[in-house]
């Protein structure tokens, strides 16, 4: 085991203990994982011990579930420091809803942890996420098989792939919620997502 390995599993273990084995977030306690709260400390206890659910929201993988984020009127209480942080910014993604402009209302943060919840940028974003979606609205994901829902004529190359080709493995443009990538006739192309659908 490497000095890495073995710093990782400590810093595991010591949010497991912290958190006593559940969400620090939503209290759920299946698959948790280190979640470094961005921008990095280095500290092992500036991280949060949180579920996918919780991940793949904050991550903007997922619409934001409104239900789900009322666990934050009580993780917001707790006093972990990267635990407050991470319950200010998604108060202030949530900021719409009136409980949660309210929560952000009553949850102090000092100067210092003030700045680092700033830090990400996370607060200014809403509750709507930029997800790439194919024609008929399905979310896509890295790795997705999609069919062409029209031909695609690339300029400058010989490319002429028929409505119905299979493209396998996308990768999403980042940044970009109208493209993909993907490889056709051997050539790695951008597809517009409204000319696709997801296969299966
Ligand atoms: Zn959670």
């Amino acid at each position: 085991m490497s000095a890495k390995d073995f710093s990782i599993m400590k810093q595991e273990d010591l949010l497991v203990q912290r958190s006593g084995n559940q969400c620090e977030l939503c209290e759920a306690t299946e698959n948790l994982k280190v979640y470094e709260v961005p921008p990095a400390t280095g500290n092992m206890d500036d991280a949060v011990l949180i579920c996918p659910k919780c991940l793949a929201q904050i991550e903007k993988k997922k619409e934001l579930d409104n239900n789900h984020w009322q666990c934050l009127t009580t993780s917001m209480w707790s006093e972990v420091p990267a635990v407050q942080v991470m319950a200010w910014r998604m108060l202030n993604r949530l900021r719409n809803e009136s409980w949660a402009a309210e929560s952000i209302d009553m949850l102090y943060l000092d100067e210092e942890r003030l700045a680092w919840a700033k830090a990400s940028g996370d607060h200014e974003n809403d509750s709507t996420v930029d997800l790439h979606k194919d024609c008929y609205g399905a979310i896509l994901q890295n790795g997705d098989a999609v069919v062409l829902t029209k031909s695609l004529d690339v300029k400058g190359s010989t490319i002429n792939a028929k409505v119905g080709t299979v493209v396998r493995n996308i990768r999403l443009v980042p940044d970009n919620t109208e493209q993909i990538e993907g490889r056709v006739e051997g050539q790695q192309i951008v597809i517009l997502t409204k000319y696709l659908r997801k296969q299966g």
